[in-house]
Protein backbone atom coordinates (compact mmCIF):
# COMPACT_ATOMS: atom_id res chain seq x y z
CA UNK A 1 0.00 0.00 0.00
CA UNK A 2 1.28 3.10 -1.08
CA UNK A 3 2.00 5.99 2.23
CA UNK A 4 1.38 9.42 1.72
CA UNK A 5 2.69 12.40 3.92
CA UNK A 6 -0.37 12.53 6.10
CA UNK A 7 -0.30 9.32 7.36
CA UNK A 8 2.00 9.85 10.06
CA UNK A 9 -0.93 12.15 11.77
CA UNK A 10 -3.36 9.31 11.12
CA UNK A 11 -1.40 6.60 12.73
CA UNK A 12 -0.29 8.21 15.78
CA UNK A 13 -4.40 8.66 15.98
CA UNK A 14 -5.23 5.24 14.78
CA UNK A 15 -2.29 4.04 17.47
CA UNK A 16 -3.48 5.78 20.57
CA UNK A 17 -6.20 3.82 20.22
CA UNK A 18 -4.66 0.41 19.50
CA UNK A 19 -5.41 -1.20 23.12
CA UNK A 20 -2.59 -2.77 25.05
CA UNK A 21 -4.01 -5.45 27.27
CA UNK A 22 -3.63 -4.56 30.62
CA UNK A 23 -1.13 -6.82 32.68
CA UNK A 24 0.99 -7.13 35.80
CA UNK A 25 3.26 -4.29 35.83
CA UNK A 26 6.93 -5.24 35.60
CA UNK A 27 7.77 -4.22 39.63
CA UNK A 28 9.33 -1.02 38.83
CA UNK A 29 10.68 -1.21 42.35
CA UNK A 30 12.24 -4.94 41.72
CA UNK A 31 13.83 -3.11 38.64
CA UNK A 32 15.36 -0.28 40.28
CA UNK A 33 16.62 -2.33 43.14
CA UNK A 34 18.62 -4.67 40.64
CA UNK A 35 20.00 -1.88 38.64
CA UNK A 36 21.05 -0.08 41.90
CA UNK A 37 22.74 -3.13 42.84
CA UNK A 38 25.37 -3.38 40.67
CA UNK A 39 27.15 -1.03 41.94
CA UNK A 40 27.19 -3.07 45.32
CA UNK A 41 31.06 -4.52 45.55
CA UNK A 42 29.30 -7.45 47.46
CA UNK A 43 26.60 -7.95 44.46
CA UNK A 44 29.41 -7.66 41.77
CA UNK A 45 31.91 -9.81 43.42
CA UNK A 46 29.92 -12.87 44.01
CA UNK A 47 27.87 -12.13 40.59
CA UNK A 48 31.29 -12.11 38.70
CA UNK A 49 33.03 -15.00 40.37
CA UNK A 50 30.40 -17.64 39.97
CA UNK A 51 28.02 -15.81 37.22
CA UNK A 52 29.55 -17.06 33.84
CA UNK A 53 29.07 -20.94 34.99
CA UNK A 54 25.83 -20.27 37.32
CA UNK A 55 23.84 -18.30 34.27
CA UNK A 56 25.44 -15.74 32.52
CA UNK A 57 26.41 -18.15 29.51
CA UNK A 58 22.51 -18.10 28.80
CA UNK A 59 23.05 -14.18 27.54
CA UNK A 60 26.52 -14.95 26.38
CA UNK A 61 27.78 -16.45 23.93
CA UNK A 62 31.37 -16.94 25.52
CA UNK A 63 34.10 -14.80 26.63
CA UNK A 64 36.05 -15.30 23.17
CA UNK A 65 35.32 -14.61 20.01
CA UNK A 66 36.37 -18.13 19.21
CA UNK A 67 33.67 -19.22 21.82
CA UNK A 68 31.17 -17.28 19.78
CA UNK A 69 31.41 -18.55 16.32
CA UNK A 70 29.89 -21.71 17.19
CA UNK A 71 27.09 -20.06 18.29
CA UNK A 72 26.59 -17.50 15.86
CA UNK A 73 26.84 -20.13 13.47
CA UNK A 74 24.49 -22.45 14.85
CA UNK A 75 21.98 -19.24 14.89
CA UNK A 76 22.37 -18.71 11.50
CA UNK A 77 21.42 -22.22 10.56
CA UNK A 78 18.52 -22.13 11.98
CA UNK A 79 17.38 -19.17 9.62
CA UNK A 80 18.23 -16.50 12.55
CA UNK A 81 20.40 -13.61 11.78
CA UNK A 82 22.89 -12.15 14.61
CA UNK A 83 24.80 -9.55 15.70
CA UNK A 84 27.39 -9.48 17.74
CA UNK A 85 28.67 -7.47 20.31
CA UNK A 86 32.26 -7.30 22.38
CA UNK A 87 30.61 -6.42 26.14
CA UNK A 88 31.92 -3.61 27.91
CA UNK A 89 31.49 -0.05 28.46
CA UNK A 90 32.56 3.42 30.49
CA UNK A 91 36.24 3.05 29.26
CA UNK A 92 38.35 5.84 30.10
CA UNK A 93 41.94 4.91 28.82
CA UNK A 94 43.09 5.89 25.10
CA UNK A 95 44.78 2.24 24.79
CA UNK A 96 41.89 0.49 25.93
CA UNK A 97 39.88 1.91 23.20
CA UNK A 98 42.46 0.84 20.76
CA UNK A 99 42.22 -2.29 22.03
CA UNK A 100 38.57 -2.38 21.69
CA UNK A 101 38.88 -1.24 17.79
CA UNK A 102 41.33 -3.58 16.75
CA UNK A 103 39.37 -6.71 18.13
CA UNK A 104 36.18 -4.97 15.94
CA UNK A 105 38.13 -5.33 13.03
CA UNK A 106 39.54 -8.66 13.64
CA UNK A 107 36.36 -9.41 14.03
CA UNK A 108 34.73 -8.25 11.08
CA UNK A 109 37.50 -9.83 8.81
CA UNK A 110 36.76 -13.47 11.18
CA UNK A 111 32.81 -13.09 10.20
CA UNK A 112 33.44 -12.73 6.56
CA UNK A 113 35.64 -15.59 6.44
CA UNK A 114 33.87 -17.83 8.43
CA UNK A 115 30.94 -16.28 6.20
CA UNK A 116 28.52 -15.77 9.02
CA UNK A 117 25.36 -13.76 8.78
CA UNK A 118 26.82 -11.36 11.89
CA UNK A 119 26.70 -7.97 11.96
CA UNK A 120 28.67 -5.47 15.07
CA UNK A 121 26.15 -3.76 17.41
CA UNK A 122 28.78 -1.29 19.74
CA UNK A 123 28.76 1.29 22.74
CA UNK A 124 30.16 4.40 22.14
CA UNK A 125 31.56 4.58 25.90
CA UNK A 126 33.66 1.01 25.15
CA UNK A 127 35.25 3.60 21.98
CA UNK A 128 35.79 6.52 24.74
CA UNK A 129 32.86 8.38 24.88
CA UNK A 130 33.40 9.48 28.26
CA UNK A 131 36.99 10.45 27.72
CA UNK A 132 36.59 12.29 24.72
CA UNK A 133 33.84 12.98 21.93
CA UNK A 134 36.07 13.28 19.51
CA UNK A 135 38.29 9.95 20.32
CA UNK A 136 34.99 8.11 20.13
CA UNK A 137 34.29 9.38 16.64
CA UNK A 138 37.25 8.41 15.52
CA UNK A 139 37.18 5.10 16.89
CA UNK A 140 33.76 4.23 15.51
CA UNK A 141 34.42 6.00 12.32
CA UNK A 142 37.20 3.09 12.10
CA UNK A 143 35.37 0.41 12.28
CA UNK A 144 32.27 1.71 10.36
CA UNK A 145 34.88 2.15 7.55
CA UNK A 146 36.32 -1.00 8.16
CA UNK A 147 33.21 -3.17 8.04
CA UNK A 148 32.20 -1.10 4.77
CA UNK A 149 35.00 -2.70 3.38
CA UNK A 150 33.41 -6.02 3.99
CA UNK A 151 29.53 -4.60 3.05
CA UNK A 152 28.81 -4.90 6.86
CA UNK A 153 26.77 -3.35 8.99
CA UNK A 154 27.67 -1.15 12.61
CA UNK A 155 24.69 -0.53 14.97
CA UNK A 156 25.51 1.81 17.90
CA UNK A 157 23.71 0.98 20.83
CA UNK A 158 21.92 3.64 23.08
CA UNK A 159 23.11 3.98 26.54
CA UNK A 160 22.11 6.15 29.36
CA UNK A 161 19.84 9.20 28.64
CA UNK A 162 23.31 11.92 29.61
CA UNK A 163 24.81 9.79 26.48
CA UNK A 164 22.02 10.28 24.16
CA UNK A 165 22.95 13.98 22.42
CA UNK A 166 26.43 13.06 21.94
CA UNK A 167 25.30 9.24 20.56
CA UNK A 168 22.89 10.79 17.99
CA UNK A 169 25.30 13.75 17.39
CA UNK A 170 28.15 11.08 16.44
CA UNK A 171 25.35 8.74 13.91
CA UNK A 172 24.65 12.19 12.39
CA UNK A 173 28.29 12.86 11.79
CA UNK A 174 28.92 9.51 10.36
CA UNK A 175 25.91 9.60 8.07
CA UNK A 176 26.97 13.37 7.03
CA UNK A 177 30.86 12.03 6.33
CA UNK A 178 29.31 9.29 3.79
CA UNK A 179 29.06 6.09 5.90
CA UNK A 180 25.54 4.65 5.03
CA UNK A 181 26.38 1.79 7.15
CA UNK A 182 25.25 2.62 10.37
CA UNK A 183 22.41 2.74 12.73
CA UNK A 184 21.37 3.79 15.85
CA UNK A 185 18.74 2.98 18.58
CA UNK A 186 16.25 5.06 19.87
CA UNK A 187 14.27 4.29 23.61
CA UNK A 188 10.30 4.31 23.97
CA UNK A 189 10.93 5.20 27.17
CA UNK A 190 12.51 8.63 26.74
CA UNK A 191 9.74 11.52 26.47
CA UNK A 192 12.68 13.13 23.86
CA UNK A 193 12.44 10.24 21.67
CA UNK A 194 9.65 11.87 18.85
CA UNK A 195 11.09 14.73 18.70
CA UNK A 196 14.77 12.55 18.14
CA UNK A 197 13.02 10.40 15.39
CA UNK A 198 11.37 13.40 13.31
CA UNK A 199 15.27 14.85 13.63
CA UNK A 200 16.35 11.98 12.20
CA UNK A 201 13.72 10.77 9.87
CA UNK A 202 15.05 12.77 6.86
CA UNK A 203 18.17 10.81 6.97
CA UNK A 204 16.07 7.71 6.26
CA UNK A 205 18.13 5.85 9.20
CA UNK A 206 18.55 2.06 10.04
CA UNK A 207 16.52 2.17 13.79
CA UNK A 208 16.26 -0.06 15.78
CA UNK A 209 13.44 0.86 18.85
CA UNK A 210 13.55 -0.42 22.06
CA UNK A 211 11.90 0.11 25.91
CA UNK A 212 15.09 1.23 27.51
CA UNK A 213 17.06 -0.55 30.02
CA UNK A 214 18.43 1.65 32.22
CA UNK A 215 17.20 3.37 35.07
CA UNK A 216 16.12 6.81 34.53
CA UNK A 217 14.30 9.28 36.54
CA UNK A 218 10.44 10.20 36.10
CA UNK A 219 11.25 13.66 34.55
CA UNK A 220 13.03 12.11 31.68
CA UNK A 221 11.20 8.73 31.05
CA UNK A 222 8.20 6.95 31.51
CA UNK A 223 7.85 5.60 35.06
CA UNK A 224 4.92 3.10 33.82
CA UNK A 225 5.17 0.27 31.92
CA UNK A 226 1.96 0.69 29.90
CA UNK A 227 2.82 4.26 29.13
CA UNK A 228 6.66 2.86 28.05
CA UNK A 229 4.76 0.27 25.54
CA UNK A 230 1.97 2.77 24.28
CA UNK A 231 5.03 4.87 23.31
CA UNK A 232 6.91 1.93 21.33
CA UNK A 233 4.01 1.14 19.24
CA UNK A 234 3.34 4.97 17.72
CA UNK A 235 7.44 4.93 17.49
CA UNK A 236 7.08 1.70 15.51
CA UNK A 237 4.87 2.80 13.45
CA UNK A 238 5.77 6.07 13.11
CA UNK A 239 9.28 4.74 11.78
CA UNK A 240 7.82 2.11 9.54
CA UNK A 241 5.81 4.70 7.63
CA UNK A 242 8.59 7.09 7.10
CA UNK A 243 12.00 5.87 8.37
CA UNK A 244 14.40 3.68 6.45
CA UNK A 245 14.85 0.43 7.75
CA UNK A 246 13.19 -0.67 11.30
CA UNK A 247 14.48 -2.74 13.92
CA UNK A 248 11.70 -4.28 16.05
CA UNK A 249 13.81 -5.32 18.65
CA UNK A 250 11.44 -6.78 21.28
CA UNK A 251 10.35 -10.15 23.28
CA UNK A 252 6.82 -8.29 23.57
CA UNK A 253 4.36 -10.23 21.76
CA UNK A 254 1.36 -8.02 22.07
CA UNK A 255 3.88 -5.67 20.26
CA UNK A 256 5.46 -7.76 17.69
CA UNK A 257 1.75 -9.24 16.88
CA UNK A 258 0.55 -5.56 16.41
CA UNK A 259 3.68 -4.98 14.00
CA UNK A 260 2.74 -8.05 11.99
CA UNK A 261 -0.90 -6.21 11.71
CA UNK A 262 0.42 -2.99 11.20
CA UNK A 263 3.16 -3.84 8.39
CA UNK A 264 1.06 -6.46 6.87
CA UNK A 265 -1.86 -3.99 5.74
CA UNK A 266 0.35 -1.51 4.83
CA UNK A 267 2.26 -3.69 2.44
CA UNK A 268 5.41 -2.90 4.42
CA UNK A 269 7.60 -5.37 3.48
CA UNK A 270 10.42 -7.64 5.15
CA UNK A 271 13.27 -5.15 3.42
CA UNK A 272 12.27 -2.37 5.84
CA UNK A 273 11.88 -4.24 9.09
CA UNK A 274 12.68 -6.91 11.02
CA UNK A 275 12.35 -8.18 14.62
CA UNK A 276 15.16 -8.48 17.51
CA UNK A 277 15.83 -10.56 20.28
CA UNK A 278 18.79 -11.21 22.65
CA UNK A 279 20.09 -14.06 23.02
CA UNK A 280 18.75 -16.60 26.02
CA UNK A 281 15.29 -14.82 25.97
CA UNK A 282 12.66 -16.84 24.71
CA UNK A 283 14.46 -18.81 22.11
CA UNK A 284 11.34 -21.08 21.06
CA UNK A 285 9.61 -17.92 20.17
CA UNK A 286 12.49 -16.45 17.97
CA UNK A 287 12.64 -19.63 16.16
CA UNK A 288 8.60 -19.81 15.91
CA UNK A 289 8.66 -15.98 13.93
CA UNK A 290 11.44 -17.19 11.90
CA UNK A 291 9.72 -20.63 10.78
CA UNK A 292 6.33 -18.25 9.91
CA UNK A 293 8.85 -16.55 7.19
CA UNK A 294 9.76 -13.12 9.32
CA UNK A 295 13.15 -11.70 9.31
CA UNK A 296 14.48 -11.88 12.84
CA UNK A 297 18.22 -11.54 14.21
CA UNK A 298 19.54 -11.81 17.59
CA UNK A 299 22.04 -10.06 19.80
CA UNK A 300 24.30 -12.39 20.97
CA UNK A 301 26.94 -10.62 22.75
CA UNK A 302 30.98 -12.32 23.86
CA UNK A 303 33.87 -11.11 26.50
CA UNK A 304 35.17 -11.35 29.45
CA UNK A 305 32.96 -8.24 30.83
CA UNK A 306 29.68 -9.47 31.14
CA UNK A 307 28.73 -8.26 34.71
CA UNK A 308 26.98 -5.26 33.74
CA UNK A 309 25.01 -6.69 30.99
CA UNK A 310 23.93 -9.93 32.66
CA UNK A 311 22.10 -7.45 35.57
CA UNK A 312 20.25 -5.56 33.20
CA UNK A 313 18.61 -9.22 31.68
CA UNK A 314 18.07 -10.03 35.46
CA UNK A 315 16.49 -6.81 36.26
CA UNK A 316 13.54 -7.32 33.17
CA UNK A 317 12.30 -10.13 34.68
CA UNK A 318 12.08 -11.03 38.79
CA UNK A 319 12.04 -14.51 37.62
CA UNK A 320 15.46 -14.52 35.65
CA UNK A 321 16.98 -13.07 39.36
CA UNK A 322 15.10 -16.28 40.83
CA UNK A 323 16.56 -18.40 38.62
CA UNK A 324 20.31 -17.39 38.89
CA UNK A 325 19.98 -17.50 42.84
CA UNK A 326 18.65 -21.48 42.61
CA UNK A 327 21.72 -22.21 40.08
CA UNK A 328 23.85 -20.06 42.90
CA UNK A 329 22.04 -22.01 45.77
CA UNK A 330 21.81 -25.76 43.56
CA UNK A 331 25.70 -25.23 43.05
C1 LIG B 1 18.09 -6.74 20.14
C2 LIG B 1 17.98 -5.84 21.33
C3 LIG B 1 18.85 -4.77 21.46
C4 LIG B 1 18.72 -3.90 22.55
N1 LIG B 1 19.51 -2.78 22.61
C5 LIG B 1 19.31 -1.87 23.59
C6 LIG B 1 19.98 -0.61 23.60
O1 LIG B 1 20.79 -0.29 22.71
N2 LIG B 1 19.72 0.25 24.62
C7 LIG B 1 18.81 -0.05 25.61
O2 LIG B 1 18.58 0.80 26.49
N3 LIG B 1 18.18 -1.23 25.63
C8 LIG B 1 18.39 -2.14 24.66
N4 LIG B 1 17.71 -3.33 24.67
C9 LIG B 1 16.94 -3.74 25.88
C10 LIG B 1 15.54 -3.18 25.90
O3 LIG B 1 15.58 -1.80 26.15
C11 LIG B 1 14.68 -3.88 26.98
O4 LIG B 1 15.27 -3.68 28.23
C12 LIG B 1 14.52 -5.37 26.76
O5 LIG B 1 14.36 -5.67 25.41
C13 LIG B 1 13.30 -5.92 27.54
O6 LIG B 1 12.13 -5.32 27.10
P1 LIG B 1 11.08 -5.99 26.07
O7 LIG B 1 10.98 -5.05 24.94
O8 LIG B 1 11.46 -7.35 25.70
O9 LIG B 1 9.71 -5.89 26.83
P2 LIG B 1 9.25 -6.40 28.26
O10 LIG B 1 7.89 -5.85 28.43
O11 LIG B 1 10.28 -6.09 29.29
O12 LIG B 1 9.21 -7.95 28.08
C14 LIG B 1 8.22 -8.60 27.30
C15 LIG B 1 8.29 -10.08 27.59
O13 LIG B 1 9.54 -10.58 27.08
C16 LIG B 1 10.13 -11.49 27.99
N5 LIG B 1 11.41 -10.92 28.47
C17 LIG B 1 11.86 -9.65 28.36
N6 LIG B 1 13.10 -9.50 28.86
C18 LIG B 1 13.43 -10.72 29.32
C19 LIG B 1 14.60 -11.23 29.95
N7 LIG B 1 15.66 -10.48 30.22
N8 LIG B 1 14.60 -12.54 30.28
C20 LIG B 1 13.54 -13.34 30.02
N9 LIG B 1 12.42 -12.91 29.42
C21 LIG B 1 12.36 -11.63 29.08
C22 LIG B 1 9.13 -11.69 29.09
O14 LIG B 1 8.30 -12.77 28.73
C23 LIG B 1 8.34 -10.41 29.09
O15 LIG B 1 7.06 -10.55 29.60
C24 LIG B 1 17.77 -4.17 23.57
C25 LIG B 1 16.89 -5.25 23.42
C26 LIG B 1 16.96 -6.05 22.32
C27 LIG B 1 15.97 -7.17 22.18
Amino acid sequence: MATTRDEPAAATKRSANVRILPRVDLNPVFRAGILAATSNPFVSRAVRSHGMRLGASRFVAGETFDEAIPVLRALNQKGLRTNTTLLGEGVKDAATTRAVVDEYKADLDRIATEGLRTNIALKLTHLGLDLDPELAYRNVAEVVAHAETHGNFIRIDMEESARVDDTLRIYRRLRADGHDNVGTVLQSYLYRTPADLESLLPLSPNLRLVKGAYLEPASIAYPRKPDVDRAYVDLAERMMIDGGFTAIATHDERIIDHVMGFTSRRGIGTDRFEFQMLYGVRPRYQLDLARAGHRVLIATPYGPHWYLYLMRRLAERPANVAWFVTNMVKR
